[in-house]
């Protein structure tokens, strides 16, 4: 059979878009191309955090379906995708409180679990938190976090076994077009796969790909980081994600050790020329290659809350890049003015979180069917006025990172 649907790119995004198309019958007709191994762009760099607490109910049911989806892969399909149901707290200081309960009733409303804790109820789950650091405290049970690696792969292979094929060592150097419509795309040695339907998944290069099409994607490659420390017994093991918004960070355990993350008041930010294919060794920013300046600033919001890190190593720096939109939403949607091209893209840091909700809207798309959440605001041709390449509008991109909500 001919395989007339060609996904670009197989990180998170272009997994999971094969899972659904798989799941709505049209396995056979999928490939996915990509020119390094599966799931080894931002997807293998992510902290995994799956987190539906939010205000915007569109980006709530992107979450949602992914929950749904780790289930499925579970019962369904036998994956485990290195799941942990730890829950998340958002804790902070009193002037957090309005927030804090406007973002319980939202959830509520949403039938999205959550209610006020104590502080001995916090600690007794936390005990590394110090509990002089914050008044207020609202916990989520459901919220969770996975092996993003596992669950990129645990898409792909559900996909796979429904026909999908995938393809690699295989770089798109353009995709083609004639009278409106896809036509195919071209390979890096010229050759051409004739396909009608393109899925533009190539995750923070994205842009190189759909520029030359004249659909600039309002979006930039903006570095994402987080820490881990030594393990020590002091962090419980399964204790929830806590997420401290009033001073940019979360943390969560990890083997033992606490995971954490803090975004910085100015992030690094990347040329999309620039970033290298392969990401390894790759730095942001070459003054600061391991985040030492940025966590150096950091450290005494972070030691407040958790005294331990004074006196904790730290054992890994992981860092790469997550594509931020200035107005926070993701890209995801079908052109209008090229019929058969489709765009997954802009995650800004939720990428796995919001995986199964985008392969399931994409795949909605592709068959035509009315999609499952309003993605008006999502819209790939949303600000066509845009250069994406232009050194301002990367800072823009930038600044919507260092001022985002956690929710
Ligand atoms: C440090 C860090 C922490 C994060 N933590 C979280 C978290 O806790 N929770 C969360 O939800 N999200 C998190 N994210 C974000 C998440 O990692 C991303 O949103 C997600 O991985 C994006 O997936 P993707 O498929 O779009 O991109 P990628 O995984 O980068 O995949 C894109 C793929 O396209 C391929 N490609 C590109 N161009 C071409 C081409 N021309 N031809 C062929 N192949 C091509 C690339 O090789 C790559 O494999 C984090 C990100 C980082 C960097």
């Amino acid at each position: 059979m001919q395989r007339d649907i060609l996904i670009i790119g197989c990180g998170i995004f272009g997994a999971a878009i094969a899972w659904s198309l798989g799941r709505r019958g049209l396995g056979q007709r999928v490939l996915i191309v990509d020119r390094q191994p599966a799931a080894s762009g931002a997807t293998s760099r992510a902290a995994g955090l799956v987190t539906q607490v939010r205000a915007d109910p569109a980006l709530q049911a992107l979450a949602g379906e992914t929950l749904v989806a780790i289930e499925l892969l579970k019962t369904h399909f036998g994956e485990d995708v290195g799941c942990h149901h730890v829950g998340a707290l958002h804790i902070g200081p009193l002037a957090q409180q309005t927030a804090l309960a406007h973002m319980l009733a939202v959830c509520t409303a949403a039938g999205i679990r959550g209610q006020w804790l104590d502080k001995a109820q916090v600690l007794a789950q936390s005990p590394w938190l110090d509990p002089e650091a914050f008044d207020v405290a609202a916990y989520f049970p459901d919220e969770c976090f996975v092996d993003p690696y596992l669950l990129s792969s645990a898409y792909l292979r559900g996909a796979q076994q429904m026909g999908a094929r995938l393809r690699l060592d295989t770089r798109v150097a353009h995709i083609q077009h004639k009278a409106g419509a896809v036509t195919g795309v071209v390979l890096e040695d010229d050759t051409v796969l004739p396909v009608r339907t393109v899925v533009n998944a190539a995750g923070a290069w994205s842009n190189l790909l759909s520029v030359p099409l004249g659909l600039p994607l309002p979006m930039a490659p903006v570095r994402s980081q987080y820490w881990i420390t030594e393990r020590s017994s002091e962090f419980t093991p399964d204790g929830p994600i806590v997420f401290m918004s009033d001073i940019r960070a979360y943390a969560r355990s990890e083997v033992g050790a606490l995971l954490f993350g803090a975004r910085e008041s100015a992030p690094a930010v990347a040329h999309p020329q620039a970033l290298p294919e392969n990401l390894q060794g790759f730095v942001f920013d070459a003054a600061d290659p391991d985040g030492w300046g940025n966590l150096s600033d950091a450290f005494g919001s972070l030691s407040r809350y958790c005294p331990a890190l004074e006196r904790m190593g730290i054992a890994h720096y992981i860092t790469g890049p997550s594509n931020y939109t200035p107005d926070g939403q993701p890209i995801v949607g079908a052109s209008q003015s090229i019929r058969g091209l489709l765009v997954a893209s802009g995650c800004n840091g939720s990428g796995i979180t919001y995986s199964a909700g985008v392969g399931r809207l994409i795949a909605e798309l592709v068959c035509g069917d009315v999609p499952f959440v309003d993605a008006s605001r999502l819209d790939p041709a949303r600000a066509l006025q845009i250069d994406p390449f232009d050194p301002d509008f990367l800072q823009t991109c930038a600044h919507a990172r260092a001022t985002k909500s956690t929710g």
